[in-house]
């Protein structure tokens, strides 16, 4: 039975990845810790329940990565992502702690495996959780369980008592009625903004009632919101968010991995005029899937299709919805209510421009069209071969990079600078201290379970002095 009269020496507020991390952490250093939970029991665990994979750096092969990944060509692909916009500091700090992750992982009850094959090629940088994020969680609750670290589901923190840059208490949503806890620090891991639609809007417009969030709806930004609220310092752009193309039929919430389409470099992409809009071949699609979800935000009605033919069906990783299917391009338009005339027209000018070549979708190929707007710059190949197939797709929105700016003890900073007295903030909700904009596979973890276990440590510290 937990006892809400009591003073906890921690308080984490979320339930996944980088709140069970800072909990076990915090537990490890001695703390009595509190983690209240805002979704029931059933669906503990946030975006985290729908991850696979994280990226860590490491110097040599281990049983599960094929090579070394060293400290320095992950902070030159983080770089790239972000184009430089990142806090040097706080991401160098990130690679050097993820080598140490890799292992500390595993000693709180985490398995890894073989990295999954696809078309995202991660087997030398990414390590993959045996049974996925919802057994990685399973293993971090368990052992949270065993620390005697108090949980409680289906705890919505809705206020914050917070004096001077100071956490005082918390209130939460209890059946009725709300509740009270108190402790001497708090973390906050309670994810970005991305399931609030109505905040969603202030940036993108009525647009974004045709956004679909790839997780939780319980990660609605409510914490972030209070704390920025109370003075706590922000950083990143509002508008940047890790979004990908998934199928227009998901679900509003949590249709999670399986809904992504990797097909893009395999055919065309056409919007609800049967035009194209982008270069589906600008380059190789580890690099470029994160992009599709704000091309096709911009596009009217914020849906878009990717068409292909028989050559291309079995080419990549099957998703949970079959394409549309037709035995001609007019065929196909029809039941994507599309204008047949158009959709013929967009199709036979691209393949009149595609010129041969030897198609490798593993390297940048020599497959491309000439003289046509936009170019599609690789394994561009003749949409000629019935039957002739549709994926229809909307944006969806992984996670928001909106945050509370912390220090390198993942310590919240305040407006004017000045550490909060005992604040701390680890995962999505300081997830732009370190991505500015861009993303590069498995990094959301990385952000989860190395601050988390900075937070925890130094909220335990600070709860004892
Ligand atoms: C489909 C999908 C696949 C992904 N795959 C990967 C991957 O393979 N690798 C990777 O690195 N990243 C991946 N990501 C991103 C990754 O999920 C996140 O970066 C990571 O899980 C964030 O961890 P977190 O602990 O900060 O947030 P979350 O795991 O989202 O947890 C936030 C928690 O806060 C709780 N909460 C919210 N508000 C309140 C409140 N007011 N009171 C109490 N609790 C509250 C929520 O219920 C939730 O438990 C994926 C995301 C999605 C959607």
């Amino acid at each position: 039975m937990i006892d809400l009269g009591r003073k906890y020496d921690v308080l984490v507020i979320g339930g996944g990845n980088a709140a069970l991390c800072a909990a076990i952490s915090a537990a490890r250093e001695g703390a009595s810790v509190l983690v209240l939970e805002g979704a029931p029991k059933f669906y503990r665990g946030g975006n985290t329940r729908h991850t696979r994979n994280m990226r860590c750096a490491h110097d040599a092969a281990t049983d599960i990565l094929t090579g070394p990944y060293t400290e320095e060509e992950f902070w030159e692909d983080l770089l790239r992502v972000t184009d430089g916009k990142t806090d040097e500091e706080l991401a160098r700090l990130m690679i050097r702690e993820s080598k140490d992750i890799l292992n500390w992982i595993v000693a709180q009850g985490v398995r890894w495996q073989p990295s999954l094959g696809g078309t995202l090629s991660l087997g030398r940088t990414n390590s993959f959780f045996l049974g996925g994020g919802r057994a990685m969680l399973n293993a971090l609750y368990l052992t949270a369980e065993r620390l005697g670290i108090d949980i409680l589901y289906d705890a919505e923190v809705v206020e914050l008592d917070i004096a001077d840059g100071m956490f005082l208490s918390a209130t939460l949503k209890r059946g009725d009625g709300h509740a009270a806890a108190r402790a001497s620090t708090l973390v906050a891991a309670a994810g970005g903004f991305e399931a609030n639609i109505e905040w969603l809007k202030q940036y993108w417009g009525d647009a974004a009632d045709n956004f679909l969030i790839r997780g939780t709806p319980y990660n609605r930004g409510s914490i972030l919101k209070m704390l920025l609220e109370k003075g706590v310092q922000e950083i990143g752009d509002p508008t940047q968010c890790h979004a990908v193309a998934i199928d227009a039929r998901a679900p509003k919430f949590d249709g999670g991995i399986i809904t992504r389409h990797d097909s893009v470099v395999f055919g065309i992409v056409v919007n609800r005029n049967a035009q194209r809009f982008y270069d589906e071949g600008e380059d190789i699609w580890p690099k470029r899937y994160a992009i599709w979800g704000r091309l096709v935000a911009a596009q009217p009605g914020q849906i878009a299709y990717i068409i292909f033919d028989a050559s291309s069906r079995n080419s990549f990783m099957p998703t949970l919805f079959p394409p549309i299917e037709s035995e001609s391009i007019g065929g196909l338009a029809e039941k994507l209510e599309l204008d047949p005339v158009a959709l013929d027209k967009t199709v036979a000018d691209f393949n009149a421009a595609v010129r041969p070549g030897t198609f490798d979708h593993t390297i940048l190929d020599d497959c491309r069209t000439e003289g046509l707007t936009p170019p599609k710059s690789h394994w561009a190949r003749k949409i000629e071969t019935p039957p002739f197939y549709a994926y229809p797709v909307r944006p969806g929105i992984t996670f928001t990079y909106l945050s509370t700016r912390v220090n390198k003890q993942a310590r919240m900073l305040m407006r004017g600078g000045k550490p909060s007295a005992n604040m701390f903030a680890a995962g999505e909700i300081m997830s732009g201290n370190v991505l500015g904009k861009g993303y590069a596979a498995g990094m959301g973890m990385t952000i989860g379970s190395v601050f988390g276990r900075i937070a925890g440590r130094e909220a335990a510290k600070n709860a004892r002095n």
